[in-house]
């Protein structure tokens, strides 16, 4: 039986097993020797519901709310019911390469935790209730921009299958908030929006890190038993051997994750160690982008655009760096370092797998010829990608389609190949399509090899192929109108996004080439941290 929001009974496990300040003050500071602080949401103007995702409310046994009422104002802030009790967790973080001290949930808060319909909890956490003790400077707040955002992606990428925090709901405050979104001095006013996130639980390797920095034993160690206990009770008792088998359990996820971000050609933009969950989950959408032209040093964030630290071909890379930095946050709960530094090769050894299968699948192969061929062949195609700037969805998806006419022909036909080179390439000349060209008739070869029906080969890549993903202009199209009040974009995002991998021909041109116009556009080319 469904039930509104507003009469679910919340657990509270975080705030009842870390260890929380008792005080409420909200005003920004230090808070040394705790996990987390208890904080109230700042109430909102006129919350109103703008998205609902009805299969994350399901799978929560909650029923839809009508646009405003005592649910929606839960999911705003503006009601607290008597078994919520909202905390702001207490993290620190690497930010770009560098130290960066206590972080925290500045504008994030969590009401506790539902019992999901399968019987396992799940961590209820409004993002932009207004400030806390972590929000330095800032106001605790975010605009439907970012929040449209977070609320399209975060659903899109689960239906895509990458390991990812969901959404509930995003709701439009009524309030408005001033942003400079470049931080080139034209700040303006914005309408401001709350999204409901949810996850098993949000915790994040920078909540180990700043625990470990303060030298804060007692509560690194508590706070590692919470997860291990709640998340990974596969592992056992917590004991220093299995702090370390946990580790490698959260390199694995990590290296499955990020696996699965190269394969769909996702960039998450700003991959500081606070924004890295604990369970391998993509978490914190914020300046993140979609492959277009495949391109290894493609990164939509504005902030990044010196170093390009977080460019798509950097993620695996990064990725382990920030998995050194939580091995060295656990430093003080093992007895042997080295113990630690082997459960990193763990990170490798998945992604390589996982990429390796996961890109096999994409393109129609099965693991039966020689194994450095295949590493060859696969090894060979960035850089045919880039050099032709071929878009990467559509790449995939076309070559699906095109396969049984690859496998039936001995020679591929020019004419095939054409029309697969000018439906995926965003570059004119020729010669650019050469390297692909070539790689083609190796691929075709390969393909010829394989003993399953071509129809069946195709099936297969089309399933693992998605037509559509949330092309960085469409998010932005859908931003733009809901900031009108014009819901149908977004609304028909949602729907399209769920069955990514389906046809579904009347939404054709959402599977489109990137228009010209979007090319440099702000907001559909280029964004900041700032949302
Ligand atoms: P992010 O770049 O979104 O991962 O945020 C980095 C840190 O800044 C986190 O501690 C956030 O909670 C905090 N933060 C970001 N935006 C705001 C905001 N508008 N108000 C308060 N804190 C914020
Ligand atoms: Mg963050």
């Amino acid at each position: 039986m469904l039930q509104p929001l507003d009469k679910a009974l919340f657990q509270n496990s975080f705030v009842e097993q870390m260890r929380g300040e008792a005080s409420m003050d909200q005003s920004p500071r230090q808070v040394p020797g705790y996990h987390y602080s208890r904080v109230l949401p700042t109430p909102v103007a006129d919350p109103q519901l703008l998205a609902w995702s009805e299969e994350v409310a399901a799978f929560l046994g909650l029923e839809r709310p009508p646009e405003r009422g005592p649910a929606v104002d839960a999911l705003a802030g503006n009601l607290v019911t008597e078994t919520m009790k909202p905390f702001a967790a207490r993290y620190g973080g690497h930010q770009f390469g560098n130290w960066a001290g206590q972080l925290g949930d500045g504008r994030a808060m969590s009401l506790g935790e539902l019992m999901a319909t399968d019987g396992t909890p799940w961590e209820i956490q409004l993002k932009g209730a207004g400030p806390t003790p972590y929000s330095r400077r800032a106001d605790g707040r975010a605009v439907l921009r970012s929040s449209v955002r977070e609320f399209l992606c975060s659903e899109a990428m689960h239906h895509l299958g990458v390991p990812t925090t969901r959404a509930l709901s995003l709701v439009r405050t009524g309030d408005e908030v001033v942003r400079d979104m470049f931080y080139d001095g034209n700040a303006r006013p914005e309408p401001g929006a709350v999204v409901a996130r949810v996850a098993p639980t949000f915790v994040r390797f920078g909540n180990f890190q700043i625990l470990a920095a303060h030298g804060e034993k007692d509560n690194l160690q508590a706070l590692a038993d919470y997860v291990i206990r709640r998340y990974y009770p596969e592992l056992g008792a917590p004991s220093p051997a299995v702090y370390v088998q946990w580790l490698e359990e959260v390199c694995r996820r990590t290296a499955v994750m990020i696996a699965h971000w190269q394969s769909v050609g996702f960039v998450h933009g700003v991959m500081n160690t606070d924004n890295m969950s604990i369970l391998g989950l993509t978490i914190d959408y914020g300046p993140y982008g979609w492959l277009e032209p495949y391109d290894p040093d493609w990164t939509p964030n504005t902030t990044d655009f010196g170093g390009r630290r977080y460019a798509f071909g950097q993620q695996p890379r990064v990725a382990l760096w920030n998995l050194m930095m939580l091995a060295q946050a656990l430093i003080p709960l093992v007895e042997d370092v080295q113990t630690l530094r082997a459960a990193l090769d763990q990170y490798v050894a998945t992604l390589n797998e996982t990429q390796h299968r996961l890109m096999l699948r994409k393109l129609g192969l099965t693991a039966q010829t020689a194994a450095e061929e295949d590493a060859a062949l696969l090894g060979a195609l960035p850089e045919a990608l880039a050099e032709a700037e071929a878009d990467m969805t559509l790449f995939f998806r076309h070559l699906s389609h095109a396969t049984p006419s690859l496998i039936s022909h001995p020679a591929i036909e020019e004419a095939v190949l054409q029309e697969l080179l000018e439906a995926v390439s965003y570059m004119d000349a020729p010669e650019k399509h050469q390297k692909l060209r070539q790689w083609l008739g190796q691929y075709a070869a390969r393909l010829r090899q394989e003993t399953a029906a071509p129809e069946e080969i195709r099936a297969g890549m089309l399933a693992a192929n998605p037509k559509y993903v949330l092309r960085n202009y469409l998010a932005q199209q859908a931003i733009e109108a809901a900031e009108t009040g014009d819901l149908t974009l977004l609304n028909r995002l949602m729907l399209v996004l769920k069955t990514p991998f389906d046809e579904q021909p009347e939404h054709d041109e959402l599977a489109a080439k990137r228009p010209d116009w979007a090319r440099e556009k702000p907001g559909s080319a280029t964004l900041s941290c700032s949302s």
